[in-house]
């Protein structure tokens, strides 16, 4: 589905003199159709760039970057190219741009040029499938965090991409908000097998995907199953990230250094108190 081949992309520098460092370097790895994938890193590591190169809104200065089979260099396959992925970026209130919710989840549909009555139904399920059909003539301003991001993956939804980048999608959202959104994407790769890059720098989203990649310095420097990746731990540290809040639970309390998520926190407690 998405396929990064030796990519590199260096900003223009603002001072012609200075000389920028790339913010992707030689970076390669590719997502199969239907994988959830996440992509760790720390502020600055080259996360939201590849996120930009997914879609074509960036052009790499060398590699390629293909989509569905179709090189995002290459300005006529924009439009196919953006049929196949849709984006949700950080902030919500930068995204949603009608001053009424089915408006602007019609926006996108618009702009593949899809005939009206089409574009109706496509709405009407998008907001559907997140849980959004009771706000379809809601102000989008009244919305919660997590209500607003819900709208602006109903918005991509109802592009019928076949996959769905998100940038730090739930960063600026609540506990609760954050809930929302893994729980709609999750269920949209296992009932319709979308395919998700989901870019974020909660370690507990990154457990519930497929695959995870960590970016460090404009790379990646770890790849594998989410446990495989977090049993690297002096990766993790390099990439300045933390482990999950029960791996860390776990370590402090001496239940084992395999245990990743709450569940297994519980079963390890419990373990200990039939076997003693
Ligand atoms: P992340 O999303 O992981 O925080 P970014 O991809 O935003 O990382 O940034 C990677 C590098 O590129 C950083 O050093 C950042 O300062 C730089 N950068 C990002 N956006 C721009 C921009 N628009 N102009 C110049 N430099 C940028
Ligand atoms: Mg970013």
């Amino acid at each position: 589905m998405l396929d990064f081949r030796n990519v590199s992309f260096t900003y223009p520098a603002l001072d012609e003199t200075a000389a920028m460092p790339p913010a992707v370097r030689d970076l390669s790895f590719s997502i199969a159709q239907g994988e959830f994938v996440a992509m760790l890193g720390h502020n600055g590591s080259g996360k939201s760039t590849v996120a930009k190169l997914c879609n074509g809104l960036l052009a790499p200065d060398s590699g390629q970057v293909l989509l569905g089979g179709l090189d995002t260099a290459v300005e006529d396959n924009l439009f196919d190219i953006r049929r196949q992925v849709g984006m949700v970026f950080q902030n919500p209130d930068n995204q949603i741009i009608a001053a009424i919710v089915e408006d602007d989840v019609a926006f996108g549909p618009e702009n593949l040029c899809v005939p009206p009555a089409e574009i109706r139904t496509r709405v009407d399920d998008a907001l559907a499938q997140v849980g959004m059909s009771d706000f379809t003539t809601a102000e989008p301003h009244k919305l919660s965090g997590g209500q607003k991001q819900r709208v602006a993956i109903a918005g991509v939804l109802a592009m019928h991409t076949q996959m769905i980048v998100l940038d730090e999608s739930t960063a600026m959202l609540d506990p609760r908000g954050r809930q929302e959104v893994m729980d709609t994407v999750l269920r949209l790769h296992r009932e319709q097998g979308k395919t998700v890059l989901l870019i974020t720098h909660f370690m507990e989203e990154a457990l519930q995907a497929d695959r995870v990649l960590v970016m460090h310095n404009g790379t990646l420097i770890a790849q594998g199953s989410p446990r495989e990746v977090f049993a690297q731990r002096d990766v993790l540290t390099q990439a300045g990230l933390t482990l999950p809040a029960a791996a860390r639970f776990a370590q402090a309390a001496e239940l084992g250094d395999d245990i990743l998520t709450e569940d297994e926190c519980v079963n390890a407690i419990l373990t200990q108190y039939t076997n003693h």
